[in-house]
């Protein structure tokens, strides 16, 4: 403990709180809404049931679906007994009004709607207490510059309106003021942010108002506290008050302090800092589970806690040039927040306590009588809206680990609410090891250098200069700007066929020989070379297969997550496996390769597919002939290039250069016994004839392993959450500028909600910016070749003749780039609505509900990918019976598959229905034999 602050300072200032503050309860759990939230404390599936109801609510028209969506909640929660049964009775058309009734209530009790009226009586009701404000204009997420604009222009609403004499006071969120917020892209998102906050400083100077900019997900934290001292610094009028929320619970808070303070000392003005714990747990933990990330915050709360303490003693300390606000609501926490201001000798104006409208009330109360200084964070806006808002409060009020609830409700002593955080020995981490290697977080600057350190030197390095114009040679080119030859590589000869193959049949022998265990150690040294090098093996995907970086990134860690889980899947298949022995007969299978394999890959993805054809032709003891598609050359080579530092040999896996001619030779070849394919649906098809079409001298059918392309749907429900369909569809759709076989190339709405749909998804998607791949600012870039960039403006055409042109960005002039576009008004029977574009055009189609969607979705030649949006469990499980794609994604993007956890392929024209990444594929580089001996010797059974 800093200074003389003893414990029972605390103690004694905690008691005195708790003893007013326990008086009476706050508002929240008083009335009918107070008795649902007690209900529901101990029983988490209602508890669940309400929070789905509450955040489905603003979109829901009409009774009948409000009551039907909480019926399907209650339902599913399984609870029974009297709330849940009184909740159901509500759940009636003619009923639903009261439910929604009671949310509204909720809502009102923390959130104060957005009129000069509202205002003032809540500006009058606190003044009373006394307590200052700051205000906060809450809202759903800002995805387009219109919403932006719109947030920009509340913030000056709140700024010009009747403060009651008091000086104004505003909390706000810098990722509201742009759209496009992305570390990747920090000088062009300040360009964004600045340009609707210049305003908004300019106003704060004339009313000498305070502006706190609000702390939100840690992978946005360094991108902010930057842009929040880049501020302090640029506008240097001393009329405005900057200060800034961090967060308890990031163990380098303590960082961000003293940046504060210095920034204070150099810019010679005082820095508000808000201290809180932090909103956003339950979703960093969420978050770096899924990304295989460290998790950022303590995962102890109590940990939280003591760093909490830790951090106010020090802000407390620093008031000649911080002025610390300390935010909650746990007694003890504040309790020690005041013995430091007391110790320090801290008057009004010096240090504030911060607390949310709504909360705690009591506690407020009695801080207020003990003087302390007093300020409320006052969320302002549109009830319905607030809804996300709302969500989270509640959480807070109901976890177990809620300190609120702990006062209140349970009956926690006054002993055990104060006791001092006891931090357990930290014990290694929780997390188990990420099911796939976690892609590289941008958001922090060392791997930004890192990345960029490897595209300069890939730029430098891939330059042909050499002017042999060859018909022999094949040209890598870089699609943004097709005059950059990156290099020159003699195709193989047909002539060398047969010589190639015939040493990859012997290899083949040795290879098998050395047995599975050998063969996983190949692999796995080849992931660990790839993984040492993954920077520049994605550096080569931005320049020659225009792929901006975080695409890059994720081809490159996904052909790692091949290499891992196919050795693994082989471990389980090797050897003998036993179905049934009797005394006198022992029965057992195994699998043996197949020979020689040919992988034939496509451009798109050009080491992951690659890597993993190859990897499980290998893995299983084949030999394997790489034959990549030629504008995905330089990663082919630089996987041989990997092979040759781990010892695969280039007899046993040789890469083959050239194009149809070569790969149809492969295919027709005698001496091949697996062709595994990724590619187009036509090449496919082909192959599939080709294959089957066995030459005299072959005395063997030929295994093909064929995944082809996609014309996938997002279906978009009446009820959809549209923040998270917009920006899904516009991953899927545009994500490597539509270059995905998984990518969204329809979108079904349904009637009820297709127009809203329609005017969020252009107007976020204007946001979207096209450009060099290389320049991480842009988020799309070009497509892959001329041929590409032909075909996607023939088809751009073809849809104006047939539909309607709702919206076309801009992309640069120069270079193979197609203007995302997209089209409305579109039948199934629309060549749009059917051939795959493989560039970034959207068809958006209507449907009249939502059993119609699924049966349009299904209407095509093909099954690979498929979405649907919707929050009605009945609608989510139909669509689990009735859409017929290979993989099927429910409120998400449907682009991004992860090897293992989301096997990949399609049925009907895009595949066979074995999944790539899945425990079935391998199976079809082998072949299974089947063991029976007979062990009976004449009446006598041995006894093995
Ligand atoms: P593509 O079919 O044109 O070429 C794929 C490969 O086949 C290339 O290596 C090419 O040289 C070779 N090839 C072409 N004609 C051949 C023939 N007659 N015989 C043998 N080989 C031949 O496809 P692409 O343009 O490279 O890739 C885009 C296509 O791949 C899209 O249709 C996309 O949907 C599909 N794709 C599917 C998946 C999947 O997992 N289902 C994944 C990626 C891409």
């Amino acid at each position: 403990m800093a200074g003389s602050v003893t414990e029972a300072d605390i103690l004694a200032i905690g008691q005195s709180l708790l003893q007013s503050a326990r008086q009476s309860k706050p508002a929240l759990y008083r009335g009918v809404s107070g008795q649902i939230l007690e209900r529901c404390l101990n029983d988490a599936p209602l508890r669940a049931a309400l929070f789905r109801f509450i955040d489905v609510l603003p979109q829901l028209k009409g009774s009948a679906a409000q009551a039907g969506h909480l019926a399907a909640y209650i339902e599913e929660s399984g609870s029974s007994g009297l709330l849940p049964g009184l909740m159901k009775l509500a759940a009636r058309p003619s009923l639903s009004w009261l439910a929604t009734l009671q949310v509204k209530h909720m809502a009102q009790n923390f959130l104060v709607e957005e009129s000069p009226h509202a205002m003032a009586a809540m500006l009058k009701a606190l003044a009373a207490v006394p307590a200052n404000i700051t205000l906060d204009a809450v809202g759903e997420a800002v995805l387009t510059d219109a919403e932006a604009d719109a947030y920009r222009d509340r913030v000056l609403w709140q700024l010009a309106q009747d403060w009651q004499g008091q000086v104004p006071h505003l909390s706000i969120k810098l990722t509201a003021l742009a759209p496009a917020f992305d570390p990747l892209d920090a000088a062009g998102t300040k360009k964004r942010v600045y340009s609707r906050l210049l305003p908004i400083i300019e106003a704060a100077c004339v009313r000498n108002a305070t502006l706190t900019v609000d702390m939100e997900h840690h992978e946005l934290k360094d991108q902010i506290v930057a842009l929040f001292f880049d501020m302090v610094a640029d506008f240097k009028d001393m009329r405005w008050q900057p200060a800034i929320a961090l967060q308890a619970y990031l163990p380098e808070t303590g960082d961000d302090i003293r940046r504060a303070l210095n920034s204070a000392q150099r810019n010679g003005r005082k820095i508000g800092v808000r201290l809180v714990k932090g909103a956003y747990w339950d979703q960093e933990q969420a978050w770096s589970q899924e990304r295989g990330w460290p998790m950022p915050c303590f995962r102890d709360k109590a940990a939280t806690d003591a760093h909490y303490e830790k951090l106010a003693a020090e802000l407390l300390a620093r008031s000649d040039v911080l002025l610390p606000a300390i935010a909650g609501h746990n007694p003890r926490s504040l309790a020690v927040a005041i013995a430091h201001a007391r110790h320090h000798g801290l008057r009004t104006g010096q240090w504030e306590v911060q607390m949310l409208y709504g909360m705690a009330e009591p506690l407020r109360n009695a801080l207020a009588q003990q003087k302390v200084p007093l300020r409320i964070y006052v969320p302002a806006g549109d009830l319905l809206a607030g809804m996300a808002y709302l969500i989270r409060r509640l959480l807070e009020n109901t976890a177990s680990t809620s300190i609120l609830r702990q006062t209140w409700l349970d009956a926690s002593s006054d002993d055990a609410l104060l006791k001092a955080p006891e931090v357990p020995t930290p014990k290694a981490p929780e997390q188990s090891p990420p099911a796939t290697l976690p892609l590289s977080d941008f958001s922090r600057s060392d791997i930004r250098n890192d990345f960029a350190k490897a595209l300069a030197a890939a730029s430098g390095a891939l330059h042909s200069n050499d002017r042999t114009d060859d018909p022999a040679l094949h040209l890598s080119r870089n699609p943004h700007q097709p005059s950059w030859v990156l290099g020159r590589t003699r195709m193989t000869p047909l002539s060398k066929i047969n010589v190639v193959i015939e040493s990859a049949r012997k290899a083949q022998q040795e290879w098998h020989k050395k047995g599975t265990a050998v063969r996983v150690r190949h692999l796995l040294a080849l992931a660990d070379q790839i993984e040492a090098e993954r920077h520049h093996f994605a550096a080569l995907q931005v320049l020659e297969a225009g792929k901006p970086w975080r695409e890059a990134d994720a081809d490159v860690a996904e052909a790692i997550d091949f290499l891992h889980y196919y050795s693994t899947q082989m471990l389980y298949l090797a050897g003998a496996h036993t179905t049934t022995n009797f005394p006198g007969e022992h029965n057992h299978y195994r699998y043996r390769p197949r020979g020689v394999a040919v992988v034939i890959a496509p451009w798109n993805f050009p080491l992951a597919i690659l890597t993993g054809m190859t990897a499980a032709a290998l893995v299983t003891g084949n030999a394997a002939l790489m034959k990549p598609a030629l504008p995905g050359l330089l990663s082919a080579q630089a996987l041989r290039a990997a092979m040759d530092k781990v010892d695969i040999p280039t007899a046993l896996c040789p890469l083959l250069v050239g194009g149809v001619e070569l790969g149809q030779a492969l295919v027709a070849h005698p001496q091949v016994d697996v062709i595994a394919f990724t590619g187009s649906r036509a090449v496919g098809l082909d192959i599939l004839r080709a294959a089957h079409t066995p030459y005299a001298e072959q005395a063997h059918l030929k295994q093909v392993v064929c995944e082809m392309g996609g014309k996938n749907a997002i279906i978009v429900d009446a009820d959809a959450d549209l923040d998270e369909a917009v920006l899904g569809i516009l991953a899927s759709a545009f994500g490597y500028s539509g270059q995905k076989c998984s990518a969204c190339s329809r979108v079904i709405a349904v009637e009820s909600i297709a127009e809203k749909l329609q005017e969020r998804l252009i107007a976020a998607a204007q946001t979207l910016r096209w450009g060099n791949p290389a320049d991480p600012s842009f988020d799309h870039g070009p497509l892959i070749n001329e041929a590409a960039q032909k075909k996607a403006l023939d088809y751009i055409a073809i849809g104006q003749t047939e539909a309607r042109l709702l919206w076309q960005g801009s992309v640069p002039d120069s270079g193979c780039y197609s203007p995302p576009t997209i089209f409305t008004d579109v039948k199934p029977e629309h060549r749009i609505a059917r051939e795959e574009v493989f560039g970034p055009v959207l068809a958006l189609m209507t449907a009249p509900d939502f059993a119609s969607a699924i049966t349009m979705a299904n209407d095509s030649d093909y099954a690979l990918t498929g979405g649907v949006y919707s929050r009605l469990p009945q609608h989510l499980e139909l669509a689990q019976r009735e859409y017929r794609v290979g993989n099927l994604y429910l409120n998400r993007r449907i682009t991004g598959a992860r090897v293992g956890v989301q096997p990949f392929g399609g049925i009907a024209l895009s595949g066979t229905g074995i999944q790539v990444g899945g425990p079935d594929y391998l199976k079809q580089f082998m072949w299974m034999q089947s063991v029976s001996q007979n062990v009976m010797r004449k009446g006598f059974v041995p006894d093995v």
